[in-house]
């Protein structure tokens, strides 16, 4: 019997099968059908926003928000070092320019940094902010790892500047407010657009697809024409934009209504087994859990542990590799964005905390069907492989 615990994998436990076969006996397969209209319905009532744009991906999300932000060839947007590299690819796919702004501990970007980048590195006049006489229009701001970013903090930054804030919630959907300011208010729905992503490792997935919200409804109906080739007439093909063909499929939706019946669920069970993990990691010298923002509700997607370098001796590869011989499946957190080829020439501010968590962050499996088994093997076996390098 050979173990193995995956990172993360998905979970079809309801309708997924029934819906998808219904889009099919039904021949609504493409970017057209009940189920893409359900889907976005299921979403804005679960977000408490009024209009969501179902799309591709959460990259196609990520690009629409930048066009629909008006960023455009030689604008500076401010973007994390510490995330995914989808959250900042779209930025070039504009001709604009990224500067990469440091993270807090959260791994969610440093509104203090983000500040006195603004105030310090940065002219404001007219209502403009600009940086090296390139106009800042907007910042992407990512929820890592289901961990909202400090938002009170960020929008107060963004109004004062002038920027448009474009949220990453492809990683959080689900994680609220549960105190202060913004009580209530879900990650995504806080800034002037959010993106969601439904990729195979998120929270929930369509295979491939992702939505895009606004803090305008009529927004989101720009949003839901630019993705459809911008078509102004759909029998006589008139088309006054220039469009993309960023739409959802029916088959993926059917996919999504039913992940989305089960999201409540999951977002129950990824807290269960992230307060079990905490109980077991409690006391454990060589590697701390990290949590998660307070005053919030987070889906923890995602768990961290991280390692102390000074008392572990071993490079996150080998850690890995040893776990994987145990059957546990873990990963490193991200390389950095800025030292990736396509960015090494970019401006970076103080990068500092993201440097430092790159090198010791592992996450570790994270999926719903994980059993109480699973947990205490998985916690056992990281245990022991930390220790074993420790000596
Ligand atoms: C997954 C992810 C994306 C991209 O979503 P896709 O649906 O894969 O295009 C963007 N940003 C972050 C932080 C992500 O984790």
């Amino acid at each position: 019997m050979n173990k193995f615990i995956p990172l993360s994998i998905p979970n079809f436990e309801g309708n997924e099968k029934k819906y998808v076969n219904d889009a099919l006996d039904q021949g609504w397969v493409s970017t057209g059908g009940a189920y893409i209209t359900q889907l976005e319905k299921s979403m804005a009532d679960f977000l408490h926003t009024n209009n969501v744009a179902a799309c591709q991906s959460g990259t196609s999300a990520l690009h629409l928000s930048l066009v629909e932000a008006g960023v455009t060839p030689g604008d500076v947007v401010l973007v994390p070092p510490l995330t995914f590299i989808a959250a900042v690819n779209p930025v070039k796919y504009q001709f604009a320019t990224p500067v990469f702004i440091d993270c807090d501990d959260s791994f969610c970007m440093d509104p203090i940094k983000l500040r006195e980048f603004c105030e310090n590195e940065c002219v404001f006049e007219n209502n403009v902010l600009t940086y090296k006489n390139q106009v800042v229009k907007a910042v992407v701001v990512v929820h890592v790892f289901g961990n909202m970013a400090d938002m009170v903090t960020i929008m107060d930054i963004a109004k004062k500047f002038n920027l448009k804030v474009i949220e990453d919630a492809t990683e959080a959907l689900g994680t609220h407010y549960t105190e202060g300011k913004l009580k209530g208010k879900f990650a995504g729905t806080i800034g002037d657009f959010g993106a969601y992503s439904f990729n195979g490792n998120k929270i929930i997935t369509t295979g491939g697809g992702g939505a895009i919200t606004a803090n305008k409804p009529e927004v989101v109906d720009h949003l839901r024409y630019l993705s459809t080739q911008a078509k102004n007439d759909v029998h006589y093909y008139i088309h006054n934009e220039v469009g993309y063909n960023y739409r959802m499929t029916n088959l993926q939706a059917a996919l999504g209504v039913a992940q989305m019946e089960e999201l409540p669920e999951f977002i129950r069970r990824k807290n269960a087994n992230y307060e079990l993990y905490k109980e077991l990691f409690n006391g454990f010298e060589l590697g701390k859990l990290i949590g998660f923002r307070e005053g919030t509700h987070s889906n923890k997607w995602f768990y961290s542990l991280e390692i102390d370098k000074n008392k572990v001796h071993a490079s996150m590869r080998d850690i890995i590799t040893a776990l994987e011989e145990k059957g546990v499946q873990t990963r490193a957190i991200w390389g950095l964005i800025n030292e990736q080829l396509p960015y090494i020439n970019e401006v970076t501010y103080k990068l500092e905390k993201a440097p430092y968590y790159a090198e010791r962050i592992l996450n570790f499996p994270s999926s719903t069907q994980i059993t109480h088994e699973e947990i205490e093997y998985v916690v056992q076996q990281i245990k022991e492989v930390l220790t074993s390098f420790s000596k």
